[in-house]
């Protein structure tokens, strides 16, 4: 069994696979797992995420994963999400002790951000995706409709949807709501903040990315399996239809009984020979589905500036802000005194950074930050990075999952993952996850010997059942 790629998508194949007995052989081309998941030494010496990665409750089939290869013990969940805006206001978004689906009521009742008005519009929409069970008719259209146009059928006020709507949405599907399918959008306020309470908590890891996927390679060794670094795939050998060998460099080629091939469309796109998509209608789409970026930004102040382990702020270009010092060594309750602290801030959907400088992006976020947390204003930037990922994830478009293809094609012992296939879900680690263990799933089937790897959606509770 070959997989091609060490993002999540295809750890979770490799993963899974070795799991039913398969000896893996996997092929990442950099020199490190995680794909875009993953972090890195800059040359500063620095350990750096490629960018800060989430979780939430919700996402159940990433959480198998981390179980899986033992590393569910290295992200920490948080109940309390906490929000800032340049005003100083703030608000915190928290489940009480009522049950689903109005476990944030009390909180979202308290959030100063928001006016009565703001909240009656969002508690009137929030009702039809409860009501629908997170399926409204009008958004179960092939073409999808956008997120926005949706608010503006649901009369939200401009408030409800700049501080509440697109705050939640733009951080979770990486797009700005008018290039949004509602279908993405609604089935965020499902699952992770009606129909149950544990939906919305937080995960976050504590350890650099790169060191949640040590248990993967383990995996796959203990099988017979290797997992090979700086090996790219160079091309696909075919023979009567089917794929004789992977090619690599220097000559290599390498056969296997089925390949899963988990790689960014993109990348999937150019190294496909003609006679792979001929054979397969559904690959003729892969350019139709776009990209959109996200933007990290890393501070280290020489001071402590804020004690919360993230914030959300509000009508700023910078929307979320981790506090990695804290995240990192666990103290995440109590401010770190008399150390440096190191921040990474996140702008997804980040279009009107790309053309901008390094220089331009830094002054920009840190007169932000400085305005949002005062301690800040005293303390000396020492040190700061940016990175620009221009290809974050595929575009939660409307319609977009008609480009989507499935895990299985014709080509006999041909198995496609990675986040844009079509799992239903955006372009998230959960999805990634999904597809693998999909594309596991769709190998086994192929070998009769099937077997379940994808883990049910978080059961609705408490009232919320009664609409699912
Ligand atoms: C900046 C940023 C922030 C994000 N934040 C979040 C978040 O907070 N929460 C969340 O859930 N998701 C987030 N995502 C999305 C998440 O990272 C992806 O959805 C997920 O990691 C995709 O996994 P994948 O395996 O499908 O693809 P990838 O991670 O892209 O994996 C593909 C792998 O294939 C390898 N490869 C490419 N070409 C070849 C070749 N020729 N031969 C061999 N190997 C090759 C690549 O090096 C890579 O390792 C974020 C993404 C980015 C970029």
């Amino acid at each position: 069994m070959i997989v091609i790629g060490g993002g999540l998508a295809g750890l979770a194949a490799g993963v899974a696979l070795a799991e039913s007995g398969w000896r893996v052989k996997l092929f990442e081309q950099r020199p490190f797992l995680g794909g875009r998941a993953t972090s890195y030494v800059l040359p500063s010496g620095e350990h750096v995420d490629n960018c800060q990665h989430v979780t939430l409750g919700c996402c159940t089939n990433l959480d198998d994963f981390y179980r899986r290869v033992g590393s569910a013990n290295k992200v920490k969940f948080f109940d309390r999400l906490f929000f800032l805006d340049p005003q100083g206001r703030s608000g915190a978004m928290q489940a009480g002790i009522l049950p689903a689906p109005f476990h944030m009521t009390g909180s979202f009742a308290k959030f100063a951000p928001l006016s009565l008005g703001d909240k009656l519009s969002i508690a009137r929409a929030m009702f039809t995706i409860l009501r629908t069970a997170g399926k409204p008719k009008e958004v179960d259209i092939l073409a999808g409709i956008s997120m926005l146009d949706w608010l503006k059928s649901q009369k939200q006020t401009q408030r409800a949807i700049e501080r509440f709507w697109r705050v939640v949405l733009v951080s979770a599907l990486d797009e700005e709501l008018d290039r949004t399918d509602a279908r993405f959008g609604i089935d965020v306020f499902w699952k992770a903040f009606l129909s149950n309470r544990a939906g919305y908590r937080m995960g976050v890891p504590a350890v650099p990315l790169a060191e949640l996927y040590d248990g993967c390679r383990i995996a796959v060794e203990k099988k017979g399996g290797e997992v090979t670094l700086r090996a790219p795939a160079r091309g696909v050998r075919m023979e009567n239809g089917a794929i004789a060998a992977v090619q690599f460099d220097n000559g290599r080629e390498e056969s296997a009984d089925a390949y899963v091939f988990a790689l960014p469309h993109t990348v999937l796109n150019n190294l496909l020979p003609p006679e792979i998509k001929s054979a397969n209608p559904s690959l003729g789409w892969l350019d139709k589905i776009k990209v959109s970026p996200i933007t990290g930004v890393h501070f280290w102040f020489d001071r402590p500036v804020t004690a919360e382990p993230f914030v959300t702020l509000l009508d700023t270009t910078v929307q979320w802000v981790f506090n990695k010092t804290a995240l990192y060594t666990d103290q995440s309750d109590a401010p770190v005194h008399g150390a440096q602290q190191y921040l990474q801030l996140v702008i997804s959907a980040s279009y009107d950074l790309l053309k901008k400088s390094r220089e331009e992006i830094i002054e920009i976020c840190l007169k932000e930050i400085r305005q949002a947390l005062p301690a800040a204003r005293e303390a000396q930037l020492i040190k700061a990075t940016v990175i620009k990922e221009a290809s974050a994830t595929f575009s939660p478009e409307p319609g977009v999952d008609r480009f989507r293809p499935a895990q299985t094609t014709n080509t006999p012992g041909l198995f496609l993952a990675g986040d844009w296939t079509a799992t239903g879900w955006p372009a998230t680690m959960e999805g990634a996850v999904r597809s693998g263990y999909l594309a596991a799933e769709a190998v086994l089937r192929s070998a009769s010997s099937p077997a379940k790897f994808l883990q049910p959606d978080l059961a609705p509770t408490g009232f919320s059942k009664l609409f699912s």
